[in-house]
């Protein structure tokens, strides 16, 4: 079945075509490591994760890159403020480096919990500095660039088609430009971008800095990405990823860099994610109203609940966090366990159901649609439950909620010397007795359930 997704370049639903048969090249913008990853980041991170895994399930094979933003990323994505790392740094009393380990494993643990499956390739910014000063040589040299005593700028006039992923002006832009964008007063035009920061002015102390044509210094954001996706997989790339904040700065900069030093399309279908909100804003590093995978364990939350949650929604709908919707997905999740625990035989996927399921994804990757096919699909009293749990299987390599690992049901001894003994009590009609064992019995992790045979435990 043809995937169909929405392409914010062309601002509709295509086909997608990929440049090679059955290959996927996809570029995923990653994490800036500087502060705790959270569940707005989950979202997007998941939702890669499911565009990614519906593209395997079609029989694609996918290269999935994904960057680490260790350096470079200033607190306005226009190249204006703080350097995030050393504000960070300063804030913890740690250095840069350690900052930049510390939050990447963090990153690293919180996809583990929400089953993302890791990159094909997952790249440091700062391991990739060469590959970074080459492409700026090379735009330089296009004339695109120029230099000034503070830095390399990326020209934006040069590029006749500065602007077409967001459809903005540049006369917008520059007019909406804040004046302290214009940091710089060599730079030529307000809405140019920094290639390279020189160890000069405000960043003379730059803890992280290297040697290039330019002087030492360090990389601007932007680069990074177009250096390191098409170092990894060539200049024209079928897939790219990123958040919706994406769109009007850092990915219209992708495009003018990539493009104007290679003269070929960079990017076939750009696909972007919405927000995770928090009382309708953003949830933000920045604004501090997150909430990190240590919060939901707190709650007794498993993390893939999350993934029910976002699969809810189109990843081009913003949603709103609650706890309360989380709670939702999560008593849904145990459904999904305990079905799991209850089958071990495997019968035959059901392919009507496979098909809808796939329908649903090939949707511009629907999740509700395929969540719901889930549901239907457990209420079928015409499939058999051997076949019912082969098709969930099958599901579960995209919904990824790790079925085939949840432990099977069992009766313990302890529980099976409870239940002997609830049978008595209640013959015995001592009901408090009966009652005090239903709470143990239930604390072991069971449901306790009265039939005319006595206790059955589920
Ligand atoms: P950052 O680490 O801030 O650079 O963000 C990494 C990725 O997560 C980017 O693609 C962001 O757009 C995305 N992201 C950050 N916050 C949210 C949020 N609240 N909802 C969805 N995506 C987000
Ligand atoms: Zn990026």
């Amino acid at each position: 079945m043809a995937l169909k997704l929405y392409n914010t370049k062309s601002r509709t639903v295509e086909e997608f075509i990929p440049l090679n048969e059955k290959t996927v090249s996809m570029y995923a913008c990653g994490p800036t490591v500087y502060d705790y990853t959270h569940i707005g980041h989950i979202r997007k991170y998941v939702g890669d994760d499911i565009l990614r895994r519906t593209l395997t399930l079609l029989g694609y094979d996918v290269k999935h890159v994904m960057n680490i933003t260790d350096v470079g990323h200033l607190t306005d994505d226009a190249d204006t403020g703080d350097d995030k790392f050393e504000k960070s740094a300063l804030k913890e009393g740690k250095d840069v480096w350690d900052i930049a380990a510390f939050y990447t494993d963090y990153f690293h643990d919180t996809m583990r919990a929400v089953n993302a499956l890791p990159p094909t390739i997952e790249a440091r910014a700062t391991d990739h500095i060469a590959e970074m000063i080459a492409l700026i040589e090379t735009l330089v040299a296009e004339g695109v660039a120029y230099e000034t005593p503070h830095a390399i700028y990326f020209d934006v006039t040069k590029d006749p088609h500065y602007g077409e992923l967001s459809g903005q002006k540049l006369s917008d832009k520059e007019t909406a430009a804040r004046d302290d964008v214009v940091i710089d007063p060599d730079k030529k035009n307000p809405a140019d971008f920094s290639l390279w920061f020189k160890r000069v002015g405000k960043f003379a102390d730059h803890v992280m800095h290297w040697p290039s044509p330019w002087g030492d210094g360090f990389p601007g954001w932007h680069i990074e990405c177009s250096a390191m996706a098409m170092h990894f997989l060539g200049e024209t790339i079928d897939i790219h990823t990123g958040g919706i904040d994406h769109v009007p700065v850092h990915h219209e900069n992708e495009i003018a860099q990539s493009e104007c030093a290679t003269h070929k399309q960079f990017v076939r279908y750009w696909v972007h994610h919405e927000f995770l909100l928090v009382d309708g804003v953003k949830m933000s590093k920045s604004l501090q109203n997150f909430y990190t995978i240590d919060d939901i364990t707190a709650r007794h939350i498993d993390p893939l609940a999350t993934r029910l949650m976002f699969m809810q929604t189109s990843y081009r709908k913003p949603i709103n966090f609650t706890w309360d919707s989380l709670e939702v997905a999560n008593q849904q999740y145990k459904k999904l366990q305990k079905f799991a625990a209850h089958h071990e035989e495997v019968g035959e996927v059901n392919e009507g159901y496979k098909n809808i399921f796939i329908e649903g994804l090939s949707d511009d990757i629907n999740t509700a649609k395929a969540l719901a096919t889930v549901w239907e699909l457990l209420a079928d009293a015409a499939v058999s439950e051997a076949d019912k749990w082969a098709t969930l299987l099958h599901f579960d390599t995209v919904l990824g909620l790790n079925l085939k690992d949840v432990e099977k049901f069992s009766i313990s001894d302890e529980a099976m010397e409870l239940m002997k003994k609830r049978d008595s009590a209640r013959q015995e009609k001592d009901f408090a007795q009966s009652d005090e064992l239903r709470r143990q019995l239930e604390g072991l992790g069971y449901e306790v359930l009265d039939t005319a045979e006595g206790t059955k435990l589920q």
